[in-house]
């Protein structure tokens, strides 16, 4: 039987440029499915961060990575803006891309049966092949499915942008892109793909309604029909304190002791009192209104006059870098902030922490609570989207459950679960046995791969 030919389209794949869980998806997705069996290619755009010289290269066993290149429009330090805001031209440079992908698979003779797209920045994607490309034999048997890490990123543009795009302004039009008045690429991405994924079962459902659908919740409903919700795995070769090289000590579930030298490692190089005892809550994030950081704000200084230590890495909004530079000059002594984006400072981070912090307002899926269960640290979350699917509260009683959680956006019940942890944190031996415990889930893609080979059968019928 041939294999299923599958192109997967992203704008930020590990390894080559990340600016947060998409590109860990885009990493490590293709490895699992090309261990079950598909002929998977990836293709992104070559950023100055890409530091392979040719226009291709492989990861996995022999998955091509395809990169898209022009130095006018990728090759810049940032993905998608700096910090005065978004770059100007974000809608030339990824109608570009996307156009390049289609001429791409031409230039290589590789006709997917499906081109798994995904987030906005590939969502012309299936509008080209639905109109410009109509014709074109070559891609007369490729399907799209479309994935939606975030909807809040849709590709909003103003209208005077619209000819950027290249087609008729016959497409400016409530069926299509209009918004508003405005462009919206996202939204035409999704009526003209054949289906559409998103990265949980719960977020599935959440963007159907008015809370979470970022304004077009309306036009998923018409799609409902064609709306998947598959929960994201993560790469074990990636995140696994057993290989991993960037931390100070490798550990498993059989010596988690080790995991404490890390610990007392991680207080040494952040300048915090180097204690087993004191619990260490990590949190590793973007800094945006829907990470929960309004929440944690309320309550920072009362957490902080307990016996605690907190560790931050995160980039991203300036208010909360001013908010969190504010917090580390108030509580010097048990604080450590680190606002940049660092890879390695990361996995210390998940390896030294006991508990890890994801108080978000909304969560498509989430990874930091399937890799921080890996190294041991115990998540603490709001039960939505993936994070719903993924984390349940620990039972002290039948001992079921992996991590604390809260409900409603409430910094007095973050409070709540942040004291709950604290609790039995005190009790040595249930924390181990917890922490033991989430170290040996399976968070992998094993399942999750499966699902997608599934949903692209179905597509391609
Ligand atoms: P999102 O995609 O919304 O940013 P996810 O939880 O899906 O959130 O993925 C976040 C990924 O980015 C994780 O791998 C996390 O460790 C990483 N990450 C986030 N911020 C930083 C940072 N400042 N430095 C290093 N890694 C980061």
């Amino acid at each position: 039987m041939e294999k299923l030919k599958v192109l997967l389209v992203a704008s930020e794949v590990v390894g080559f440029a990340k600016t947060g869980g998409l590109a860990d998806v885009a990493g490590s997705l293709p490895i699992a499915l090309e261990e079950l069996g598909v002929d998977i290619r990836v293709i992104m755009p070559k950023y100055a961060s890409v530091k392979v010289k040719a226009d291709e290269t492989k990861i996995g066993k022999n998955i091509p990575v395809y990169f898209v290149h022009n130095d006018d429009y990728f090759n810049r330090k940032e993905l998608y803006g700096d910090k005065f805001g978004d770059y100007q031209d974000n809608l030339e440079r990824f109608a570009f891309f996307c156009k390049e992908v289609l001429e791409r698979c031409k230039k290589e003779g590789f006709a997917p049966d499906v081109i798994n797209c995904n987030d906005w920045q590939t969502a012309l994607i299936p509008v080209y092949l639905n109109t410009i490309y109509k014709y074109d034999p070559f891609f007369s048997k490729t399907r799209v499915l479309f994935t939606i890490h975030n909807l809040a990123y849709q590709g909003i543009f103003s209208k005077d942008e619209f000819p950027k795009i290249g087609l008729d302004w016959a497409l400016f039009s409530i069926d299509y892109f209009e918004f508003y008045d405005k462009v919206n690429i996202m939204k035409a991405g999704i009526v003209y793909s054949d289906a559409i994924s998103t990265v949980s079962p719960t977020y599935a459902k959440e963007i159907l309604t008015k809370e979470f659908g970022c304004g077009l919740e309306g036009v998923l409903k018409t799609r409902e029909n064609v709306l998947h919700g598959i929960l994201n795995g993560i790469g074990y070769s990636l995140w696994n304190p057993k290989t991993d090289t960037k931390i100070f000590k490798k550990y498993s579930a059989e010596n988690p002791d080790d995991k404490y030298v890390n610990k007392e490692l991680l207080q040494k190089e952040a300048g915090l009192k180097i204690d087993r005892d004191i619990p260490m809550i990590g949190m590793i994030s973007r800094l945006a209104d829907q990470k929960g950081l309004d929440l944690l704000a309320k309550i920072i200084d009362d957490l902080l006059n307990q016996k605690v230590q907190f560790i931050l890495l995160g980039t991203g909004d300036n208010k909360y870098h001013v908010l969190f530079e504010k917090m580390a000059r108030a509580h010097p002594k048990n604080t450590s902030v680190n606002l940049k984006f660092d890879a390695t400072l990361a996995e210390k981070i998940y390896a030294g922490s006991d508990i890890f912090l994801i108080p978000s307002r909304y969560e498509p899926c989430g990874l930091g609570q399937m890799i921080s269960f890996k190294y041991g640290a115990i998540p603490i979350v709001r039960q939505t989207g993936g994070l719903k699917d993924s984390v349940r509260e620990f039972n002290q009683v039948t001992r079921e459950g992996n991590g604390f959680t809260f409900e409603e956006y409430k910094s007095a019940d973050l409070f709540a679960a942040i004291k709950r942890a604290l609790s039995i944190y005190k009790n040595k031996a249930v924390w181990t046995e917890l922490v033991k415990k989430v170290m040996g889930l399976d968070f992998s893609w094993n399942a999750s791969a499966r699902e997608y080979v599934k949903l692209y059968g179905k597509i391609v019928k």
